[in-house]
């Protein structure tokens, strides 16, 4: 299927091992399994892939671990060379990649193509990291040197989620290569078709064979535990929710792999009584709705302070009645589908759970064209007040545009709801006070504030959670670590 692209053969049959791409009935004719990817919006079938099996993931391995044994020798400025190319192929390829990745993930396709620059952002900057990888040294005695010299970990292993299929994968891919890292990427089975677009790609930028492995499979849990148990593996990073980063965990405790988690969150949202709402309240729809709120950063948790709880209740209701609801490719509209059924299912159960407790919808989204919509997976976002803390909506990761506002009264009341969490990953704060802001952003516990601000991400930072939302740093001066050892050197007898 070329799917409109203007260039078809983006569009791949399988698995890419060793430079070459699995297709269905390609291999040794024995039977063998199927990938459906579907579009979220009209649940047609986009194209059929041949899955992964166990042996294949052997595969890639073996030829990621031949590709890191040649590649970690490479000088610092053929890594960059080699992402800056790769960097210039997805500039160039960038409507193609949109299309892909609203066709799969439904994101409007604006969107989708904000997620493409924003992915390669991580791309360009970790080109210049690469020529930037530092060492330490130091006179120890008269006649002994220390040296600390840097190096790649070894085969790097990235699984990633569908919520962010560019931008995932280039924060994981990017780095471990400007590190001397060979990769194996295990993209979520519902978009691994910019994955392997964006492989394509680096291939066409001249990746060695090897160096850049992407494995599609049709159930993740075979493949996944060869990634986290072969002994040629030294790294995994995973981006997806808690329960499967504890399960990857443990696995990966088997042979002492590093570990990056970037796992689930439950951001704070607070607005206190001296913020300029109109900014809280443009702040909350940006970061509320990206993506139909499937992000880990969104706001999942609204809380407002008193003397202000109507005024903002009533400017959110006001912006969210003005969102469109429809396929992401139709200019129109705002907000694409949910992903699939079960997120269409969980946004409404939490909808209903509150509204028994006591909440009440003060707002909904309407639809570009019910009748055609029929067939896609979508949701109206919709906002509730009188929130509180036995709703679902307090304590689970929605997932999708529903905005629950909860009210409270003090400072000291809001920073100790927040953090009564197991979840630590983005929190956001407005109001104009500096020993507000003080006090709260080294307050609460998570790894990303925003102040008076509710977009944080930017490849130039760090990006990570604590407590139950992770470990490791992707992008920034950070983001190179999790793919290199610091390796003391002792040079005596001089
Ligand atoms: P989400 O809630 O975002 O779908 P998941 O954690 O289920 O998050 O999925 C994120 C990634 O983890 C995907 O690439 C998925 O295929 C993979 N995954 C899910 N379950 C497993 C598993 N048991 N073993 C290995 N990988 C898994």
């Amino acid at each position: 299927a070329s799917l409109g692209l203007e260039d078809a053969s983006l569009v791949k049959p399988g698995s890419l091992i060793a430079g070459r791409y699995a297709c269905v009935g390609g291999a040794d004719g024995s039977a063998e399994e199927t990938l459906v990817v579907r579009n979220p919006a009209t649940s047609a079938a986009l194209q059929t892939l041949h899955s992964a099996s166990r042996r294949d993931a052997v595969r890639a391995i073996e030829s990621a671990h031949a590709a890191f044994l040649q590649w970690r020798h490479s000088a610092p400025s053929e890594r960059y060379d080699l992402l800056q190319r790769w960097a210039a192929q997805i500039d160039g390829h960038e409507k193609d990649l949109a299309r892909l990745l609203t066709l799969e993930n439904g994101k409007p396709y604006a969107e989708a193509l904000g997620e493409i620059r924003y992915g390669n952002a991580y791309v360009k900057w970790f080109a210049e990291e690469a020529v930037r990888m530092y060492g330490d040294h130091t006179m120890n005695t008269r006649d002994s040197r220390g040296l600390v010299i840097r190096q790649p970990v070894g085969v790097a292993a990235a699984i990633t989620p569908w919520n962010f299929p560019c931008a995932m994968v280039t924060r994981k891919v990017a780095p471990a290569i400007a590190a001397g890292c060979a990769v194996v990427l295990k993209p979520a089975e519902l978009t691994p078709l910019t994955a392997l677009a964006l492989a394509e790609l680096a291939k066409r930028a001249g990746a060695p064979d090897g160096l850049f492995n992407v494995l599609v499979a049709a159930s993740p849990k075979a493949v996944g535990e060869e990634l986290c148990t072969n002994p040629l593996v030294r790294k995994v990073s995973f981006t997806g929710s808690t329960p499967v980063g504890k399960q990857l965990l443990s696995w990966c405790s088997s042979t002492v792999k590093r570990t990056s988690m970037e796992l689930g969150g439950l951001a704070a949202f607070i607005v206190m009584d001296d913020a300029c709402i109109d900014t809280a309240v443009a702040a909350l729809m940006q970061n509320k709705f990206r993506n139909a709120g499937q992000t880990c950063v969104c706001a999942n948790r609204i809380y407002v302070q008193q003397g202000v709880y109507d005024e903002f209740v009533h400017k959110v209701a006001e912006k969210v009645k003005a969102l469109v609801v429809g396929d992401g490719l139709v200019e129109t509209s705002s907000i694409g589908p949910l992903i699939n059924a079960a997120a269409v299912a969980k946004a409404n159960d939490h909808v209903r759970d509150a509204e028994a407790k006591g909440a009440k919808i003060v707002a909904r989204a309407p639809f570009n064209a019910p009748a055609e919509l029929a067939s896609g997976h979508f949701f109206a976002p919709c906002v509730l007040r009188d929130a509180t803390d036995e709703m679902k909506v307090s304590f689970e990761e929605t997932f999708g545009p529903v905005a629950p506002i909860f009210a409270f009264r003090t400072e000291e009341e809001v920073l100790a709801r927040a953090n009564a969490s197991p979840f630590g990953l983005s929190s956001y704060l407005f109001t104009r006070d500096i020993g507000r802001i003080t006090r709260l952003s080294e307050g609460l516990e998570c790894g990303i504030v925003g102040v008076n601000q509710g977009a944080i991400s930017d490849a130039r930072m760090p990006f990570g959670g604590v407590k139950e939302s992770g470990m490791g740093k992707e992008g920034g001066r950070y983001g190179l670590e999790d793919y290199t050892i610091r390796k003391y050197i002792l040079i005596g007898a001089l």
